[in-house]
């Protein structure tokens, strides 16, 4: 299967991004989770609810 982010045929995992289950290989999904924790721990503070 195909990771959605970086297009590479491999075994993917699908963490819920969002609550969008997006299928990602195993190197995107934890830099795509430090992202998250990065953006989350920032942004937290003045970022409205609901998005
Ligand atoms: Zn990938």
């Amino acid at each position: 299967m195909n990771c959605e982010r970086c297009g590479e045929d491999t075994s993917v995992v699908h963490p819920d991004v969002d609550g969008f289950p997006y299928y990602l290989c195993v190197p995107c999904a934890e830099e795509w989770d430090a992202v998250r924790d990065a953006t989350t721990t920032v942004g937290s503070a003045g970022r409205s609810p609901g998005r």
